[in-house]
C-alpha cells in the first residue's frame, strides 16, 4: 500500500486559520496590531519570492509587515544601523533578516544584533540556548512546522528512532534538539524521541538511516534519500528544495519513498508552506510577549 502523503497546505492553512483567529482576539483585547519586519539586502531571485510569500501570509492573518530592502552593496555597518532601528522601533513586533546576505556582510555579527525578543526565526543564540533547555521563547520556523505536522498526523514520537541528516543551524541542528527533547511546549507530552544527528562526514549513513522510524531530510542533494535506505514504514519529512530541469525535487526520491514510507512529505506543498506560517506565529508570540513584558 503506497505511504499517506502528509499534506503540509492543509495544514498550513489549518494553522494559519488559528492564527488569525488569535491575532484577531488579542487586538481585541486591546493588543497592539503585530508587525514584521523583513530586511532584503540584494536581489537573489529566490529571497525576494520568500519575502513575498511571507508578506501575503501576514497579511492573511492580519498581521502588518513592512518590506525594508537594502542594495546589494549594502555594508554590515549601513545593515546593523537598520537593524538597530528596527530593535528600537515599539511598532515593530518581529524581525527578520533574509538569507542569504551577500558576500560583503558579516551575517554572524548580524543576526546577533537582533533583539532576541523580536528574532521570530529564532536564530539569536540566546533563543537557541532557551531552546536547549526545552524553555523556548520562539521555535524555529521549519523545525516548528514540522513538529506541528507530526503532532497533528498524530504522528507518535516518543521513543521512536529519528534521524535528522543535515546540521544547519537553520534546520537539522534545532530539529533535532526539539525531537530530543521532554517536551516542547506544544501541549502534553511531545519528542521524546532518540535522535541521530547525520552530516557530510557521517561513516555509515545507510545503516543509521535503516534503523529510523522517522526521518528527516534537510540536506539539500536532490533525491538523496533513496527507498532502499528507508525502513519499512518509516516516516519521511522532506525540508530539502532543490531547483533542478526537472522542477522543484526535495532529498528525497518521492515516488521510491511512497512504495516503502508510511508517511511522506511531498515537494513542494510538504514543510514549505510550514515554515512561513510559523513566523506568523513566533510574529503574534512576539507581539504578545513584548504586550505582557
Ligand atoms: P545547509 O546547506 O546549511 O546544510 C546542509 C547539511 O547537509 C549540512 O549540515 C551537511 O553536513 C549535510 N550534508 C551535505 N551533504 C551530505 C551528505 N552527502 N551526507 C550527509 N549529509 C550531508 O542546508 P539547510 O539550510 O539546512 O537546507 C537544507 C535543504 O533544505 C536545502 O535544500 C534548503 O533549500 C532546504 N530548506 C527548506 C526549507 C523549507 O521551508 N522547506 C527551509 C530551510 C531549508
Amino acid at each position: 500500500m503506497p505511504a499517506e502523503i502528509l499534506d503540509g497546505k492543509a495544514i498550513a492553512k489549518q494553522i494559519q486559520a488559528e492564527t488569525k483567529q488569535k491575532v484577531a482576539n488579542f487586538v481585541a483585547a486591546g493588543g497592539p496590531q503585530p508587525k514584521l519586519a523583513a530586511v532584503l539586502v540584494g536581489e537573489d531571485p529566490a529571497s525576494q519570492v520568500y519575502v513575498r510569500n511571507k508578506e501575503r501570509a501576514c497579511k492573511r492573518a492580519g498581521i502588518d509587515s513592512e518590506l525594508v530592502r537594502m542594495p546589494g552593496d549594502t555594508t554590515t555597518e549601513q545593515l546593523l544601523e537598520k537593524v538597530n532601528q528596527l530593535n528600537a522601533d515599539s511598532a515593530v513586533s518581529g524581525i527578520l533578516v533574509q538569507l542569504p546576505l551577500p558576500d560583503q556582510i558579516d551575517a554572524r555579527l548580524v543576526l546577533d544584533t537582533v533583539d532576541p525578543n523580536k528574532d521570530v526565526d529564532a536564530f539569536h543564540p540566546h533563543n537557541v540556548g532557551l531552546i536547549s533547555q526545552g524553555r523556548h521563547r520562539f521555535l524555529p520556523c521549519t523545525p516548528h512546522g514540522i513538529v506541528q505536522m507530526l503532532k497533528r498526523y498524530n504522528i507518535e514520537t516518543t521513543g521512536k528512532n529519528v534521524c535528522v541528516i543535515g546540521r544547519s543551524d537553520i534546520v537539522g541542528k534545532p530539529m533535532a534538539m526539539m525531537l530530543s527533547g521532554y517536551g516542547i511546549g506544544l501541549g502534553g507530552e511531545f519528542a521524546n524521541a532518540t535522535v541521530t544527528l547525520c552530516h557530510s562526514r557521517t561513516a555509515d549513513l545507510p545503516s543509521t538511516v535503516a534503523q529510523a522510524d522517522i526521518v528527516v531530510a534537510a540536506i539539500g542533494r536532490p533525491k538523496f534519500v533513496t527507498a532502499d535506505m528507508l525502513k519499512p514504514g518509516a516516516v519521511v519529512v522532506d525540508v530539502g528544495i532543490n531547483r533542478t530541469d526537472d522542477g522543484l525535487v526535495g532529498d528525497v526520491d518521492f515516488d521510491a519513498a511512497m512504495q516503502v514510507a508510511s508517511y511522506v512529505t511531498p515537494v513542494p506543498g510538504g514543510v514549505g508552506p510550514l515554515t512561513v506560517t510559523m513566523l506568523l506565529e513566533n510574529t503574534l508570540a512576539a507581539a504578545i510577549q513584548q504586550h505582557d513584558a
